[in-house]
């Protein structure tokens, strides 16, 4: 090689994720780092490219090189909550409280959009609350993903005065709207805070004009009794806000498909207490889901069943949740927890595959493919992630600040 000539570094990796396939092992990206940019020359095994290219210089190895990870679930303008650890009741409670006191909002969710971009995130789905903080996502010039605005009304008798508001923001704000920018949607907050007609009314006009949507569901372990029989813990916890509330006897995933809500695609977050027929439901239907692991830990929700939707081949995207129930806005942490709560249930490449693919497809998107001559920069180290379950002493989970001061 002359002196001033192409210059080779090999990057090698436990996994490396391209966007093609599914990501390898033991694998390592061969790139010419000069003349720039760096492009990529080809993706292989680390032992066969060491072996073929004696001359490129080695970097150290790294867990996983992939592209930026999705963070497909979170709530920006919860980045004041303090983190709560405890029941979900309990979560509900804090949230509402912290909102009532005005916690949450436009400088909040400013917080958080800083901690997302420091995590390395360039594609969120974000839930949101405030019309201001929906222009600022969708103005954003470096993010891309879905801004879902967030529908509660329990009582079928104000579901056409929620649907009429929800409308009318949409129209407000899709002028807002880039080519590769975010974009607009809409989130249903469950299937138990929203009425079944305001649900369907939010459904059809979502998938008449386009809008994706985001609907948490079956997060609580009590929101299977709640559905079934219309009592149990998470009855007693939200108390009067779902008097009007009727339960269906069905599951809630099979309540969504009865009311023909599955069929406009929804993401759905959490899903962690669903049977069979519900994951056969939502994958015929041809929804993602979105595994927050973290959250679900914290708030005592249950153990997401990552081997059954394996199973029927059902997409599945990572997200964080808010910074009130997740130590940090990074999918890459997000990724480590996974691997710490499934252990050997979940394969890492299939997690890796989830960080990136499976968060851009839960938010409408398409992930990078990052082929021989494509911009090297597209392809991340990801950093360490964060250990999971934090150590205790060490800052305890109580401990961790909701936000930078
Ligand atoms: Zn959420």
């Amino acid at each position: 090689m002359s002196v001033g000539g192409p210059r080779r570094e090999l990057w090698p990796a436990a996994l490396v994720y391209d966007g093609l396939g599914t990501p390898r092992r033991d694998a390592a990206v061969l790139v010419q780092v000069a003349p720039e940019p760096a492009r990529v020359v080809v993706v292989g095994r680390a032992s066969e490219l060491r072996a073929a290219y004696p001359a490129a210089t080695e970097r150290p190895p790294v867990v996983v090189i992939a592209p930026a990870p999705v963070n497909a679930h979170t709530h920006l303008d919860l980045s004041d909550l303090p983190l709560t650890k405890g029941s979900y009741g309990a979560f509900v409670r804090a949230v509402i409280a912290h909102a009532r006191a005005g916690g949450r909002g436009l400088a909040a969710a400013e917080r958080g959009i800083r901690a997302l971009k420091a995590a390395g995130v360039a594609t969120v789905g974000d839930i949101v609350t405030d019309e201001a903080v929906l222009a600022r996502l969708l103005e954003d010039r470096e993010l891309s993903g879905v801004a879902y605005w967030e529908v509660l009304g329990p009582d079928p008798a104000d579901a056409e005065a929620r649907f009429a508001e929800a409308v009318a923001v949409v129209e407000r704000h899709r002028p807002r709207e880039r080519p590769g920018g975010v974009r607009l949607g809409l989130s249903p907050h469950t299937p138990h805070t929203v009425s079944a007609p305001l649900l369907q009314r939010l459904a059809g006009y979502a998938a008449a004009h386009r809008l994706p949507l985001q609907i948490h569901v079956a997060e609580d372990p009590g929101e299977l009794e709640l559905h079934a029989r219309g009592t149990g813990s998470l009855r007693e916890a939200m108390g009067p806000f779902l008097a009007a509330f009727r339960p269906s006897g069905a599951t809630p995933v099979r309540y969504l498909d009865d009311l023909g809500v599955l069929a406009a695609r929804p993401t759905l977050v959490h899903a962690i207490h669903v049977d069979d027929d519900d994951v056969r439901r939502l994958q015929r239907a041809g929804c993602a889901v979105v595994h927050c692991p973290r959250s679900n830990a914290l708030l005592e929700c249950g153990t997401f069943p990552w081997a059954r939707y394996a199973r029927f081949g059902v997409t599945v995207g990572l997200g964080t949740d808010s910074l009130g129930s997740s130590p940090s806005l990074s999918p890459v942490d997000e990724f480590g927890a996974a691997r710490a709560v499934h252990g050997a249930s979940a394969d890492p490449a299939q997690l890796v595959w989830a960080a990136v693919k499976g968060g851009h497809r839960a938010l409408g998107g398409a992930a990078p493919r990052v082929v021989r001559g494509g911009e090297a920069a597209l392809l991340r180290s990801w950093p360490e992630p964060a250990p999971w379950p934090p150590a205790v002493g060490a800052g305890t989970v109580g401990d961790v600040p909701s936000a930078p001061a």
